[in-house]
């Protein structure tokens, strides 16, 4: 279904990110996805991917640096001709009770979380602006929605990214450009890996559908929302959640 078109993952090398870059190029698209710190599973994912008919390139480099996003977005215009469809992936989280929040912590996830998209989005506006046409999709979490103590830094980074792309649509939907964020309830990764048993226990019986998602559940929204049967969506909050949000 992806066949020729490209898209920029931002923190492709594990959890969410891997899962989507992996979706994307089984569906035929050429991917180029960013990472931060380990370049030897960068290399190991576009070994792996690079097998099939599909183009695949990773670029080194904070996502909350503009240089870096502006470098990646122009690579891909320079090798690919294009960007098509842009996922802004890349988070993470410093969570603490507001109390006990250092500065620091506030900064490194409104700066990680929420720049980064400004960076990406900047960069690609003007391309997808003149092709007339491109998909955008952010990766927010519900808890930019119902909020959760202990991530006053997250859950404002996330709901930024919700108001951002909303405005983002509206600028962006005369021009064929739509905008969407997707909102993951709990899922099995690296970031909540360190949560104990019983925290997990008492998320899972919260969540309706009785499981935690699998990066692959999230992954399947975006290829939705990236899609030609989401041409008419644009500005929607998708929470892949289990019903947690409710
Ligand atoms: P992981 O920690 O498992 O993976 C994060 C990925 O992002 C890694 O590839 C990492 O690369 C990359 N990354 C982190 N910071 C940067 C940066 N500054 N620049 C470039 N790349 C970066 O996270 P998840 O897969 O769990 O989360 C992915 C997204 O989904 C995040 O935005 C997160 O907030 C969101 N989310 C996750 C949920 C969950 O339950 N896991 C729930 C709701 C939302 P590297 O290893 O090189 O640092």
């Amino acid at each position: 279904m992806f066949k020729d078109k490209n898209v920029l993952v931002t923190g492709g090398t594990r959890g969410i990110g891997k899962a989507i870059v992996e979706a994307f190029s089984k569906a035929g698209a050429n991917v180029a996805f960013t990472f931060r710190s380990s370049e030897e599973s960068a290399k190991q994912i576009a070994e792996e991917l690079g097998l099939g008919d599909s183009k695949i390139a990773y670029h080194m480099g904070d996502a909350a640096d503009s240089a870096t996003a502006n470098k990646v977005v122009q690579s891909m215009i320079d090798d690919w001709g294009s960007v098509d469809i842009l996922v802004n992936n890349a988070g993470i989280t410093r969570d603490n009770l507001m109390l006990r929040m250092s500065e620091e912590d506030w900064d490194a996830v409104i700066t990680t979380n929420l720049k980064s998209v400004f960076n990406y989005c900047k960069a690609a506006y003007r391309p997808m602006m003149k092709q007339r046409g491109g998909k955008v999709i952010n990766i927010a979490s519900v808890v930019g929605v119902m909020g959760n103590a202990g991530q006053t830094n997250y859950a404002a980074s996330k709901a930024g990214m919700i108001g951002f792309s909303k405005s983002l649509a509206k600028e962006l939907g005369s021009r064929g450009v739509t905008v969407n964020v997707v909102a993951p309830g709990y899922v099995d990764t690296d970031m909540t890996a360190n949560l104990n048993d019983a925290a997990k226990d008492a998320m899972t019986s919260a969540i309706p559908l009785k499981r935690t998602a699998t990066t692959d559940d999230i992954a399947a929204a975006v290829l939705f929302l990236a899609s030609p049967g989401a041409d008419y969506i644009t500005g929607q909050v998708l929470c892949v959640d289990g019903g947690l949000a409710m």
